[in-house]
């Protein structure tokens, strides 16, 4: 039973007042909470087992070992991963972004094409910039319509035996859009290209199977899903992990290393270069235990409800328009009121206890696509209720008669 109100009080920050009202919390697309269970793992780190892992013989760094570990596996089994040395830990989904762009320099040259969706965050734009500027290959984009969705016919007719990889976000942090990406996945296959799912916005929502949807690489960070930031991870089918060159050098990664030459370690650590955000690997496995207790069907129907809830009544404000999809989507709303800065309305709600985000949500095409300098996000998570939407519905038409 989805139980809202045990839910609620299992997240600390979300008693805590700001500027003396309730803080009503609607910035999760941006990071998510942490509950109590998660923050205790992170102590329970520091105060009993704090160690270095993999090198030590004696006991604190085998503990640390085993539960660095143990949280491997859970991510494996969440995602449904082949096999653990598939995952590999990052700091976040910027981090893994880069560390296949990086790679892929190996494999690409000029006159190949990589295809980018116009929905893309900029962790997943510059670091493709960056590997066509050292490859001279081409980056070309799939363009979006105002209905905030890629529009698929361009993107199949985009694709060619000069496309090597393709890349693109489950879920739009700036929008919300679902995209079709297993589509996606079995048409750039059918031309020999790879794939590159940013699932940094679907995994809060959306339990997804890497082996169902055959990619190549998908990305997550853990912030997002009630875990700690600086921590994420890739994961990689094993053969392209093979064939990727390491990303860093140093410590953890090699086999021998003399002054002639070094060898590198077997997968995962040879893309684990240097002391990993230990307690952050673990409370990442602590946090996904706490969403699969809660449930993903649960958590899909229940911010589902809040996103239909916060749309009609968003809607019913003069002047207010929402950006992209209004149904069948994430649990994000990008709205703008006419003739009002989204700085100006944001700054509003926080002097009301509500923290919303505004600007360009590190997607500035989508904002150059729409023609405005950027929207008001509202996004929601399992533990936000409709009487904090009533909340935030008020704070709108209040900034709206303050401001216009
Ligand atoms: N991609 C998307 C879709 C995102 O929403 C974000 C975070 N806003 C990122 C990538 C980057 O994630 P991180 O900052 O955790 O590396």
């Amino acid at each position: 039973m989805f139980d809202i109100a045990k839910i609620r009080n299992d997240f600390p920050i979300l008693k805590r007042e700001v500027n003396g009202k309730p803080l009503v919390y609607f910035d999760n697309a941006a990071t998510s909470q942490t509950p109590q269970q998660v923050i205790d793992v992170i102590v329970d780190y520091y105060q009993n087992y704090n160690a270095n892992i993999h090198r030590g013989v004696h006991s604190l760094s085998q503990e640390a070992t085993d539960a660095y570990e143990q949280a491997r596996q859970k991510i494996q089994e969440h995602f449904n991963i082949a096999k653990s040395h598939e995952v590999i830990f990052t700091s976040g989904t910027t981090d893994a972004i880069n560390l296949v762009a990086n790679g892929f320099a190996a494999f690409i040259k000029q006159g190949d094409e990589v295809l980018v969706s116009a929905l893309e965050h900029h962790s997943n734009i510059v670091p493709w910039q960056m590997l066509c500027e050292k490859t001279g290959a081409q980056l070309k984009v799939i363009p979006m319509g105002t209905d905030g969705q890629l529009k698929m016919d361009i993107f199949h007719e985009l694709l060619s035996d000069k496309t090597r990889l393709v890349f693109c976000n489950h879920v739009s942090n700036a929008l919300g859009t679902i995209n079709p990406i297993k589509e996606i996945i079995d048409a750039a296959h059918k031309v020999g290209a790879a794939v590159l799912i940013d699932g940094a916005q679907a995994a809060p929502h959306i339990k997804a199977d890497v082996q169902e949807l055959d990619v190549d690489f998908y990305t997550v960070s853990a912030h997002k899903m009630c875990g700690p930031t600086g921590v994420g991870i890739l994961y990689g089918k094993e053969d392209w992990l093979n064939k990727l060159p390491p990303y860093q050098g140093g410590g953890e990664m090699i086999a021998e290393v003399t002054f002639e030459e070094t060898t590198y370690a077997d997968l995962p650590h040879k893309f684990e270069a240097g002391t990993p955000n230990i307690a952050g690997g673990i409370a990442f496995g602590a946090a996904l235990d706490y969403m699969n207790a809660v449930g993903f069907g649960a958590i899909a129907s229940y911010e589902n409800d809040l996103l239909e809830y916060a749309t009609k009544k968003l809607l019913e404000i003069d002047g207010l328009k929402i950006y992209g999809p209004l149904e069948g989507k994430a649990s994000v709303i990008s709205f703008n009121i006419q003739g009002i800065h989204p700085y100006d309305i944001g700054t509003i709600l926080d002097k009301l206890g509500i923290a919303v985000r505004t600007g360009h949500h590190c997607a500035q095409p989508i904002m150059d696509f729409y023609q405005i300098p950027g929207t008001v996000r509202a996004s929601f998570s399992f533990y936000n209720t409709k009487e904090e939407i009533d909340v935030l519905v008020e704070g709108v038409k209040k900034a709206r008669m303050m401001l216009q």
